[in-house]
């Protein structure tokens, strides 16, 4: 733990916290943060860069606060993949969905928040930092979650803010919209669903359950499967009234007139942006019986990424052994697992050369 000097008046709650931190580390094979391997084709950099040399000669003034375009925009998107009827009132824009999940917990964190481990890590941090009560939630021995088990702990706990991770994150796994229905059905407070990975899976989006219940919030992200991590925009997709609240907790004109820019440009390319995702399942679905193959145990994935286990070497000397060899997967903290995000071919390949030699060497 950091020993933090005493002349700092750093809050009591942050002196025992340790920032997040997934290694940012040179490797062959970088397959340890869920990113899209794809980059934006030349024509998609061009187009960005054109508009983004538009948009440097007003940079003088401050972006358009509400984002208003970039909003219909997403809500567009958001009608095109599940049907919707979506306008700018029922999406909020912001840095990454991270930024989202902070003004959530500022808005809505009165009470206590509740979350369903192992999930997404930052969950928890962001409730710390934003001083709100976390509650860990139970889920079953194999990560799956226990719907009447995750309905009995929100009504015994009464959470202003429910956390729901599907495709869950670092498991994989997925739930199904009947069983959202069936908890948001159920309980009170806000759900919240982290749809990071939704591109990536068969079920239907909880965004069809807003209008029949208000009280479910669906976190998106350009991230993952949207191949655009680097441009940081995560955005959420609500009732009105959850869109106003966010408007008193964001900070001023947060979101930049070149972040605005770029994603707009990148809606129009939603067809190669989210052209590759197909492919990343079917790799997927080849690397797990690959690992399989191996005799190793690996979750059933929704996602881009695969949690495994069977391997009888602790997760960080195997983590370890991968990266003196090229290879950056992500050690979750979970004892006897590791998690690998779906590359592209060449990096597939070399994660499973890679790992036959470290476990044959062991
Ligand atoms: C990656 C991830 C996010 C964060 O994405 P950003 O939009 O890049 O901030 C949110 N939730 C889950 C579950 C994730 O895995």
């Amino acid at each position: 733990m950091n020993q933090w000097p005493s002349w700092l008046p750093l809050r009591q709650n942050l002196q025992e916290l340790s920032p997040y931190g997934a290694p940012q580390l040179p490797a062959e094979a970088v397959m340890n943060t869920n990113e899209n391997p794809y980059p934006p084709s030349a024509e998609l950099a061009k187009a960005i860069a054109d508009r983004i040399s538009d948009v440097a000669l007003t940079l003088n003034r401050y972006p358009d606060r509400d984002a208003v375009v970039l909003r219909t925009k997403l809500a567009d998107f958001i009608n095109g993949l599940s049907k919707t009827r979506f306008t700018s009132s029922n999406v909020w824009a912001a840095n990454g969905s991270n930024e989202i999940i902070q003004s959530l917990f500022m808005a809505f964190g009165g009470g206590a928040a509740l979350g369903f481990t192992p999930s997404y890590s930052m969950h928890p941090l962001i409730a710390k930092v934003t001083q709100v009560q976390w509650l860990n939630g139970n889920r079953r021995e194999d990560f799956t979650l226990d719907i009447d088990s995750a309905i009995e702990q929100i009504q015994r706990d009464k959470p202003t803010l429910t956390f729901i991770t599907t495709p869950n994150n670092p498991t994989g796994s997925a739930v199904t919209i009947e069983e959202i229905e069936k908890i948001a059905k159920s309980t009170s407070g806000l759900l919240i669903v982290d749809e990071a990975y939704a591109e990536f899976s068969d079920e239907i989006s909880a965004v069809t359950l807003i209008e029949k219940y208000p009280h479910v919030v669906v976190i998106r992200t350009m991230s993952k499967a949207f191949a655009f991590a680097g441009v940081r925009l995560g955005y959420l997709i609500a009732d009105p009234a959850v869109i106003d609240a966010m408007f008193l907790v964001r900070l001023p004109y947060h979101l930049s007139a070149l972040t605005q820019a770029a994603a707009e440009v990148a809606l129009d390319f939603k067809g190669e942006l989210l052209g590759t995702v197909a492919q990343l399942r079917v790799d997927r679905d080849r690397v797990a019986a690959q690992l399989s193959e191996m005799g190793l145990t690996v979750i059933p994935s929704a996602s881009n990424f695969l949690l495994f286990t069977g391997f009888d070497m602790p997760s960080a000397q195997l983590w370890q052994a991968m990266l003196d060899r090229g290879v950056l997967i992500r050690d979750v903290g979970l004892l006897g697992y590791l998690r690998v995000t779906i590359g592209n071919e060449a990096e597939n390949t070399k994660f499973i050369s890679t790992l036959s030699v470290c476990l044959g060497e062991k």
